[in-house]
């Protein structure tokens, strides 16, 4: 995982427009500030001045490009540095002083809460009050996350520590929750155990449903298998002996339901005939719906018809996103890419979905559920990648894709592969991250970073609109290819 260095999309301030490249005076697009604190050992100086100067920051000469734009990395020293920028032409002399203060990382004085644990007798419920709720190995941000779960699941909780309450799932299971996440506690006289009734197996166009009816919202964790899905009901109640296997139909290879609960754990075994294209589970009332999508209907002569394909063009309104040395914005950018790349798709038969059209904000999370709501089998989100401060925009540079659940690596493999054969951008990466565009397990969902927005030649390739206009027929091109593949793969097809 690259988190510290990938990035990350930050919000700098610009006046320039998409199509006024360059300025004639000098000109600072990050860091955003002349007085400014941080704590890493370096940061770049991005930004432009009037093409043909001569540029120096403290005195060493920095390379100005065409179009003006220049990119300079400069170490920092503990305390304040000084740091002068100067551009010299035949008509004007410009210099520009920045006051940074590198700070010492303010982790170090914190002292670690300790674990309270809840008297053993004592059943603590809670329940989650919104969707997407993660429960986590560690109590903290950064630990792996066990299950997501939507609002209304009552937790049993028995400990304590920081802001976290631990989440008792099975006797030998504990994951954490947020305390800010859940409301409503109650001390009850014993544990309670929720009670399941007959599970159903159904199916319609697109989905199949395995249902299970239960007595209130109890938690659950969905794993992904190499040919698959296990699902694990948690505090249920014992059905000993009884196990149900559903005969096989479609994409399902079998689907055993476990109930031999001697740990008040409900386990539902998934196997599949062909891949996973993706799946949800939810609430509906108090029964429990593992929604999979059914392999799509693939034409091999014209693979895109009548595939819903959502696009989502990072950032937008007020949120910039990267921005390159002469101004430009990474929202700009995305959107032309993300309409360039809906005209092919369209002209290929897909039916495509935007998150949005025009300069407009859409929050974060409404994104991924445009996707659902639309019954999207695949989402794009685009964007042009920026670095944090401590790294080094000449050496971390190229084509990324970020993908997070198995089942989106293939097609992120493909999208990266492909991008690099036909734009010739340097190899940055497939990664597997965890960020909101990428973690729905539906549609498969994929993150591109086209190249960098503060990497000068790259910054000049995504102004060229044929530049841009490549980059989005490789996506086309990937996803065709990657449909192709899967079409191979398949073992049955569909009815
Ligand atoms: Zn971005």
């Amino acid at each position: 995982m690259k988190i510290n260095l990938k990035n990350t999309c930050f919000l700098l301030a610009s006046t320039l427009l998409f199509n006024n490249l360059s300025a004639d005076a000098l000109e600072v697009v990050y860091p955003k500030a002349p007085n400014t604190e941080m704590s890493a050992t370096s940061t770049f100086f991005i930004g432009n001045t009037k093409p043909g100067s001569r540029l120096t920051i403290n005195d060493k000469e920095v390379k100005v490009y065409e179009n003006g734009s220049f990119v300079e990395v400069v170490q920092l020293k503990d305390g304040f540095n000084r740091i002068k920028i100067d551009s010299q032409n035949e008509t004007e002399h410009d210099i520009l002083t920045y006051i940074i203060k590198k700070v010492p990382k303010n982790n170090l004085m914190k002292q670690e809460p300790q674990t309270e644990n809840f008297p053993e007798n004592e059943y603590i419920y809670a329940s989650t009050i919104k969707n997407n709720v993660p429960l986590r190995t560690e109590p903290n941000e950064n630990a792996q996350r066990i299950t997501n779960l939507n609002s209304d699941i009552m937790l049993l909780l028995n400990g304590k520590k920081g802001g976290y309450y631990r989440v008792a799932l099975s006797p030998t299971l504990n994951a954490w929750v947020k305390a800010e996440n859940v409301v409503n506690y109650s001390t009850i006289n014993g544990q309670m155990l929720a009670s399941a009734s007959d599970v159903t197996l159904t199916e319609d166009k697109l989905y199949y449903y395995v249902k299970t009816p239960l007595s209130f919202k109890t938690p659950y964790k969905i794993t992904e298998t190499d040919n698959g899905l296990t699902l694990e009901i948690f505090n249920i109640k014992e059905h000993l002996g009884e196990t149900k296997t559903f005969k096989q139909t479609g994409d399902i290879k079998s689907l055993v339901v476990n109930m031999l609960s001697t740990d008040s754990v409900s386990t539902y075994f998934i196997e599949l005939n062909n891949q996973l294209w993706g799946y949800n589970v939810y609430y509906e009332d108090n029964t429990l719906v593992l929604k999979i999508r059914k392999t799509p209907n693939i034409d091999p002569q014209n693979p895109l018809k009548d595939i819903t394909i959502t696009i989502d063009a990072g950032h937008g309104g007020e949120d910039y996103g990267a921005i390159g040395p002469t101004g430009v914005k990474e929202k700009e950018i995305n959107l032309d890419i993300a309409q360039k790349l809906q005209k092919i798709l369209e002209a290929k038969g897909a039916k495509v979905v935007m998150t949005r059209t025009d300069d407009s904000s859409v929050e974060l999370y409404k994104r991924p559920k445009i996707a659902q709501e639309s019954d999207s089998l695949i989402m794009i989100s685009l964007h042009a990648n920026a670095l944090a401060d401590g790294a080094n925009p000449y050496e971390k540079h190229g084509t990324s894709v970020y993908y997070y659940n198995k089942e989106s690596k293939d097609l992120a493999q493909t999208i990266k592969e492909t991008m690099l054969k036909e734009l010739q951008t340097q190899d940055d990466g497939t990664y597997n991250c965890s960020f909101v565009l990428t973690r729905p397990t539906m549609p498969l969902s994929v993150l591109v970073e086209v190249a960098y927005m503060i990497h000068p030649d790259e910054y000049s390739l995504l102004l060229d609109e044929q530049f841009r206009e490549k980059a989005a027929n490789s996506i086309e091109k990937a996803i065709e290819a990657y449909l192709l593949k899967s079409l191979k793969t398949l073992t049955i097809t569909q009815q």
